[in-house]
């Protein structure tokens, strides 16, 4: 294999900022994110943002087929040409936020495996993105910037736990892996990275009675982070309409003490407190 750092000079490649082009240049680090993926004969891969192809190689060796998706136009050619061995590579020049999960999925009859070093200017939307799709993706394997890892897989009673540790973690299992320091990039990006590993499960961790509400519910407990519950709820837009009386009634039918901090509720205590919400905000 040749390392990204002959690919870039034979390439003449300026990495370009707005892309959040930072290219894996350490290749005991991408050798590890191939073994975590833990990819089969039988997976279709969808990479996000495959840059020059490094991780691309690896795991076109070990599975069915690899979508490689890349924005930058002139790394499409880098990717077509350093990848025209492989049969079961599939350059998709385009941007992920536009990328068909769900078609992909039903055309291979399958769930895809996405694995990528992703452009971190991107990240939450991303995540957004992936769950939307959560039904046509298996697992997930990503670098992302080291803090927005430690949110997504936070767990209560954690200063990163918040908002988005709540909404992934509903549909999915996710754990850090490992860090990886700026210097194993090229360019070095001012953050260090993290890789999160995660699958989404075949249903939510409980039924949702209505999910946007839920949503909005974990976003207004953790709107003054350092608030009781109870505080929070109360000053929301989205309970302006129940009493205060009420909104305590139901804490305690779901078992939780309003003087709690959000950052202190268990996903599924969310789910419990949004549904019996729901339920009540529908009979008023
Ligand atoms: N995976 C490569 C490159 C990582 S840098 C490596 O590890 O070396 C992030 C890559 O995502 C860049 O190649 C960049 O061009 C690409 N990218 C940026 N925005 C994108 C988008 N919206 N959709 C697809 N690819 C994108």
């Amino acid at each position: 294999m040749t390392s990204p750092k002959e690919i870039i000079k034979h390439y003449g490649i300026k990495p370009r900022k707005k892309l959040s082009q930072s290219f894996l240049m350490d290749q005991n680090v991408i050798k590890k994110i191939a073994i975590a993926a833990q990819i089969s004969k039988d997976d279709i891969v969808v990479e996000i943002g495959a840059g020059i192809g490094v991780l691309t190689e690896i795991l076109a060796q070990e599975s069915r087929k690899i979508i490689a998706v890349e924005l930058d136009k002139n790394l499409v050619e880098v990717l077509k040409e350093k990848l025209a061995g492989y049969d079961n590579v599939e350059i998709h020049a385009g941007d992920i936020m536009k990328f068909d999960f769900t078609s992909i999925s039903l055309s291979y009859r399958c769930k895809v495996k996405v694995v990528g070093n992703v452009p971190y200017n991107i990240s939450s939307p991303l995540i957004f993105h992936l769950l939307s799709s959560c039904s046509a993706i298996g697992g997930f394997i990503l670098m992302l910037q080291k803090e927005v890892v430690q949110r997504l897989a936070a767990r209560p009673n954690n200063k990163s736990y918040g908002v988005p540790s709540v909404l992934l973690q509903m549909f999915a299992s996710v754990e850090k892996i490992f860090d990886v320091p700026a210097s194993c990039f090229y360019p070095q990006p001012k953050v260090e990275s993290a890789v999160i590993r995660g699958a989404f499960l075949d249903k939510p961790l409980m039924e949702l009675a209505d999910a946007a509400f839920f949503t909005q519910l974990v976003k207004a407990s953790f709107a003054q982070r350092r608030k009781m519950l109870i505080n929070n709820l109360k000053n929301s837009k989205l309970l302006a309409d129940v009493e205060e009386e009420k909104i305590k009634e139901i804490l305690t039918c779901a078992s939780i003490d309003g003087k709690r901090r959000g950052e202190t509720l268990s996903v599924v205590e969310f789910g419990k407190l949004s549904n019996l919400l729901y339920q009540t905000m529908g009979k008023l």
